[in-house]
Parts: structure tokens; sequence; C-alpha cells
């Protein structure tokens, strides 16, 4: 039986979709989906317009009470529809889906320059571009001094949006691991993309490439000792966790693949915990979390728990299923509003009130930021931070921080 004569008919993923919820010229994901495949198979599938202002969220996918793939089903929708896709647009979405291009030259983002030629790909002029914060790089003492032998390791992943916008969080995720007691490397070596954009924009074969290269990168690179490999972007870690091996025909990897903040709420030791705890960093201010719609199906759970061990004493989830961002979706000229609006509630419900947003995703951070006026950063940043002013307070030298700068596209 095909995914899409699963379908029951009974409406639940049309209910769970946030562009449905804005955009009444947007069919839904049952007709977007299973309804489309249906009648490709039978060879009468005519593609539907709207069908890529589908964020690729996978709500609907969630949602669905008997295991429909819609999200996956309107993928497949988009892959028929590329061939309709205006010049401008083409040439865009090439690039926008190859995020490994855009980390070895982040600063072209926010070129003026190319202001004119943005207008012509049809980017949004109203969508914020992402910063590019840059960590020091240290000297080689001092990463022999934090990376000692012996201690069990683990591979970092360095996805495309850390390695060229923000390696502050990259290198605090490693310089906090190190501190639990763990050797880290990082892998790849070399800028590449797990496919998660190219599949989101409907590049099925595209994504399978670069998935495909990709694995084998992060096979030749891991030793055969890690105990995990950790993902900083929950986009990438369902990428390489579930779609690969589901969706895009490759083997699991050998190691399991974790995210950030669940290895840091599993292995930081519980003095680790009392020592940021009692450093009661800025009292009185909130804590948002936010995970994205990718990660949502294992719930903001985990984010709100590491903010809470951490100590702050003021935390909230945004109650957002889906900020807008999903990846490069707000940097489209014709999904700008949509995206805006998708991610309104947040700005309501922090109005107002001081505080940051720790959040698992660049993308989504720099809507966030945007949307509600409130910095936005990755939990590894705020942690490592929270672990700075716990040292300095305790006049106790700060541990390593900084070492192990990306190989590629960093400095
Ligand atoms: S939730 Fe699943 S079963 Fe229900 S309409 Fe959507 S795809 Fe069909
Ligand atoms: S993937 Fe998201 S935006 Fe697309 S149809 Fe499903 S719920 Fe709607």
């Amino acid at each position: 039986m095909a995914h899409s004569d699963a379908c029951l008919k009974c409406t639940i993923c049309i209910a769970a979709c946030p562009v449905y919820r804005k955009d009444g010229e947007f069919p839904g994901p049952k007709a977007l989906g299973p309804e489309w495949h249906r009648r490709h198979l039978a060879g009468t599938g005519d593609l539907m317009d709207h069908v890529d202002d589908c964020t690729f969220c996978q709500l609907c996918e969630g949602a669905c009470p008997v295991g429909v793939p819609v999200a996956h089903l309107i993928a497949e929708h988009k892959a028929a529809a590329l061939p309709k896709q205006t010049w401008p647009m083409r040439v865009r979405d090439t690039v926008l889906t190859h995020p490994e291009w855009v980390a070895r030259a982040p600063v072209l983002t926010r070129a003026t320059a190319l202001v004119p030629i943005s207008r012509w790909l049809k980017l949004s002029t109203r969508s914020q571009r992402p910063s590019v914060r840059k960590a020091p790089r240290l000297s080689r003492s001092s990463r022999r001094a934090a990376v000692g032998g012996g201690r069990p390791r683990v591979a970092l992943f360095v996805d495309c949006f850390d390695r060229g916008f923000d390696t502050e969080a990259m290198l605090a995720a490693q310089a906090l691991m190190e501190v639990f007691g763990f050797e880290v490397h990082q892998v790849p070596r070399t800028s590449q993309c797990c496919g998660a954009a190219a599949y989101a924009s409907g590049r099925v074969a595209q994504a399978r490439r670069q998935a495909g290269a990709m694995e084998q990168a992060i096979r030749g690179e891991l030793r055969g000792d890690e105990v995990a490999l950790i993902t900083l972007n929950a986009t990438c870690q369902g990428t390489i966790g579930e779609e690969w091996s589901k969706f895009l025909g490759l083997n699991d990897l050998p190691v399991p693949v974790i995210p950030f903040h669940v290895f840091a709420l599993q292995h930081a030791p519980a003095g680790f915990w009392s020592t940021v705890a009692a450093a009661n960093v800025d009292p009185g201010s909130w804590t948002w979390t936010h995970t994205t719609c990718r990660g949502r199906r294992r719930g903001d759970g985990a984010l709100f728990q590491l903010a809470r061990r951490a100590g702050m004493d003021q935390v909230e989830p945004l109650d957002l299923e889906c900020c807008g961002a999903a990846g490069s979706y707000a940097f489209k000229a014709e999904h700008a509003e949509t995206a805006h609006d998708i991610g309104q509630p947040a700005a309501a419900q922090i109005h107002g009130r001081p505080g940051v947003i720790w959040v698992d995703s660049g993308t989504c951070a720099v809507h966030l930021e945007q949307l509600a006026g409130r910095t936005a950063r990755h939990p590894a940043y705020w942690l490592w931070q929270a672990w700075l002013t716990s040292q300095s307070a305790s006049a106790t030298p700060p541990a390593p921080a900084g070492h192990g700068e990306p190989r590629d596209g960093g400095s």
C-alpha cells in the first residue's frame, strides 16, 4: 500500500499546519500531500499552486494518527514542481540549498552592494540577515592544556550555520563538554551540508547527494571510540538522526546522534550544575526557550529543563509550534509575510519583560530576535556565559574556552 493510501481524511494534519492558519490560499497538508500523491500515482496528479509555500516544518506529519509521511509526500510534490520555477528563484534556491557555500563567505549575506541582486533573486528585504559572531582563537598551549588524554571522546557536528555565523556557540559547546570531562573533536573538517535545506525545498536528489557526501566525510573522520555525535541544530539532528536512514537511503551512523542540550543534561556532573546555579546569573530576568519545529516532536522539555538546571528561576517555553523561520523560508520574499505572522505570538508573549531566548537553531534565533526584540542564542552559548560568571564569582581561573577553532570556513 502506498503511504498516501493510509490517509483517513481526518484533517488532523490541517489543524496542525501553521501556514494553513495564516494563509487562506494555502491548500493545506492533506491536499498537497496524500491527496496529490494518490493522483500522481494514478497519472492524474496535476501540480498544485502554493506547494512551495509549505515550510517543511513537519508538524502535520507529527500530528498524523496513522503515520502518513505528509511533509515528505509534499517534498515529492515540490520536486515535481521544480521545473516550473522562474530563473531568479532557481538561482536563489540553489544558493539557499547550499548553506555550506554561504558558510564559507557569511559576510556576503549583509553586503549592501548586493542589495539589488538580492531583490532580483527575490530574497526578502523584510527579514533580518544573520550577524557573524566569531569566537577568538586561543593559543596552542591552552588547547593542549584543555585536551588531555584518556577521557571519553565525543564528536561535535559542525553545522553550516554555526560554522559560518556562530563559532561562539560552537566553541562554547566544545568547551562545556571538555568541562564535563570529555575529549571533543569536530566533524566534518570541511564545510558540508547534511541535505536538510535541499530536502525542505523539494530538491530531493540534491539532498541525497549532499547527505551521502556528508555521511562519508563523518564516517571517515570518526575515530571509532566516540560515545556520541553531538549536534547543535535540531533540524540537522532530525535530518542526520532520522531522515538519512528513513528517507534518503543511508545507513545509520555507528554512534548515537544526540542534541547538545540532551547530552549536557545526561553528562554534566552535579557539581557543574550547582556551581552555575549558585552564580545566579541575571536574577529577575526571564529565559524563554524555543526548539525548532523539526525538534518539536522531541518537545521543548529538554531546553526548559536545561535552563532550570542552570539556575534560571523564571523560565517559560515560547508558545509557538513553529516560529516561521523554517531554515531559509523566511529569507524568501514571497514567504516573509507568512513567516512574520506565524512568529508574531512570540512578540506578544514576551512584550514588556526583560530576558533572553535560548533556541537550538541559528535561523530561528535570527527570526525571533527580529520579532521579539530580545537576544536569541544557542543554549550552549548561554550556558557557557553562566559558567564563566560562576568562575569569575568564585575567583577560580575559568576553564579553557575558544580552543578547537573550526578547521574550515571560520576564524
Ligand atoms: S492527519 Fe494523516 S490521516 Fe488525517 S488527513 Fe492528514 S494525512 Fe490523512
Ligand atoms: S510541513 Fe508544515 S507548513 Fe508544510 S503542510 Fe505540513 S504543517 Fe503545513
